[in-house]
């Protein structure tokens, strides 16, 4: 078994310079107040061993990456279906763009960019009783964690100040991409940007897709391998925003990142990983984290390549 201690206490020294370099995501003042030296790592692999290293068990707002837990939930639930209404392109756009909507009717690139989002909010919405409450039990069975919770500042904070969110979710609507009430998907949409979690929990919570859709503790099956294997493949394509063939080429790991200042990622059949540094690079991706990841695949001469 591969003792990764060290080689995370290497990494940490190694990047040390450049935590908190970049900018924490300003455009949700309830993020901006964040300290940027903030940093944690956490691998965990699916045999059950936990290596962690600095602020990893401080709760952060895990923003888009909750993004591949509501596209798991709806693709569990309705599979191939949801592609009727959401594309599997990187975009190659800001996460939030408009243009790219409206050219393509109002259907939206990919399930990681914000419209996609939403329109996967909106498909959960339709299928789930009380989409607040099994959410987060979906994330508490992934985790294996009760305290998984959400925001309620960061949610109003969002609230208040997305307006392109909202135009996104009418201009949806107008093409007929959204079947319920715009408030209640934005209200939705916000809530499950808000959940907060620790590296040690986002790690955990991300083993199944390093397990071909498996939890490896509980043997719960969340997706099929078939299904599995096509998340890994969109968080590669459009996981880290218009910055995912950087990602692929530096770091060479199916991830997902947030402005929050976190970045899961997983190698199949070995491990997850989860970093956290709020600054955050000009593509909206945690400068230190990247990094971080970069030096992880290097050092270990892992990668899915
Ligand atoms: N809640 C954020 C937004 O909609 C998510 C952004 C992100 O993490 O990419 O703008």
């Amino acid at each position: 078994m591969a003792d990764y201690n060290k080689l995370l206490e290497e990494i940490v020294q190694e990047i040390k310079p450049i935590i908190g370099e970049g900018k924490v995501a300003g455009y949700i003042p309830a993020l901006a107040k964040i300290d940027p030296q903030k940093f944690g790592v956490t691998i965990s692999t699916i045999n059950g061993n936990t290596f962690s290293i600095g602020d990893v068990n401080e709760k952060f707002s895990v923003q888009s990456i909750s993004k591949v837990f509501t596209l798991t939930l709806a693709f569990s639930k309705l599979g191939e279906e949801i592609w009727s209404r959401v594309g599997r392109e990187p975009s190659g756009n800001a996460f939030n763009s408009l243009v790219q909507l409206e050219y393509e009717r109002g259907i939206p690139r990919n399930p990681f960019i914000n419209a996609g989002a939403i329109v996967i909010t909106d498909i959960l919405i339709s299928l789930l009783d009380d989409p607040y409450a099994e959410l987060l039990d979906f994330i508490r069975l992934l985790s294996g964690s009760e305290d998984i919770r959400y925001d309620a500042k960061v949610a109003q904070s969002e609230r208040e100040n997305g307006f392109t969110n909202a135009a996104l979710v009418n201009f949806l609507k107008s093409h007929h991409n959204i079947k319920n009430d715009v408030e209640k998907v934005l209200d939705v949409y916000f809530h499950h940007c808000s959940i907060t979690m620790t590296t040690n929990e986002l790690s955990k919570s991300f083993l199944y897709l390093s397990n071909h859709g498996c939890i490896p503790k509980s043997k719960h099956n969340i997706l099929t391998k078939s299904q599995a294997k096509r998340i890994n493949a969109l968080m590669l394509t459009c996981g880290t925003y218009d910055e995912a063939g950087d990602f692929a080429y530096l770091v060479g790991m199916p991830g997902k990142s947030g402005v929050g200042g976190g970045i899961a990622a997983i190698i199949p059949n070995e491990l997850s990983i989860a970093v956290w540094c709020p600054a955050l690079n000009k593509k909206g991706n945690s400068l230190a984290g990247m990094k971080a990841l970069e030096l992880f695949t290097t050092k270990t001469g892992m990668s899915i390549f």
